[in-house]
């Protein structure tokens, strides 16, 4: 069923507030004018969820996270944007592995499941799922939907 997704990435939010680290904060955007989205909200909800908690979990304390929404005729984009530690570019082709932890991760907890599950959640969904990334400078992942999908 259609829904707003601007309440609904707030909602996000305010659920994520307990759990990031002291003086982080996620900032949201969306840009432009519609944002009524045919998607299923169980599985936006866990990418949501999961690329917050790891922008987070892979940033510093006092650290910005944001989050920027964007809908148009076709396609309703979600990305989130850290300035955390990145990932090493030999590292960024094996993100979706099952198990697998960049080199620079080692010293925060983790098992490695997370982006996995995001890219099987997003194939479900018909979407794409992009990343850009530079070591100590920061991480983008781009989840890009039909905004109503064909079933
Ligand atoms: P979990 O299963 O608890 O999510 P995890 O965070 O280690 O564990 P993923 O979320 O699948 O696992 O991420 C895989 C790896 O990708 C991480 O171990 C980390 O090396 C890297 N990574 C993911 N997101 C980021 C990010 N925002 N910044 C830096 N590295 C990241
Ligand atoms: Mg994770």
């Amino acid at each position: 069923t259609a829904f707003d997704l601007v309440p609904f990435i707030e909602e996000i939010i305010d659920e994520m507030q307990g759990y990031i680290k002291v003086g982080q904060q996620i900032h949201y955007r969306h840009e432009g004018q519609p944002s009524i989205v045919t998607l299923d909200k169980q599985l936006l909800k866990n990418i949501v969820l999961n690329l917050l908690s790891n922008a987070s979990k892979y940033s510093a304390e006092g650290k910005e996270i944001m989050i920027t929404t964007q809908v148009d005729a076709q396609q309703a984009m979600v990305q989130v944007q850290d300035q955390g530690i990145g990932i090493p570019e030999a590292d960024q082709a094996h993100l979706f592995t099952p198990f697998f932890r960049a080199h620079n991760a080692v010293n925060y907890e983790g098992t490695g499941l997370g982006l996995n599950i995001v890219k099987r959640y997003v194939d479900i969904m018909n979407g794409t799922l992009t990343y850009t990334s530079q070591q100590n400078e920061g991480t983008t992942f781009t989840v890009q939907f039909h905004k109503t999908p064909s079933l």
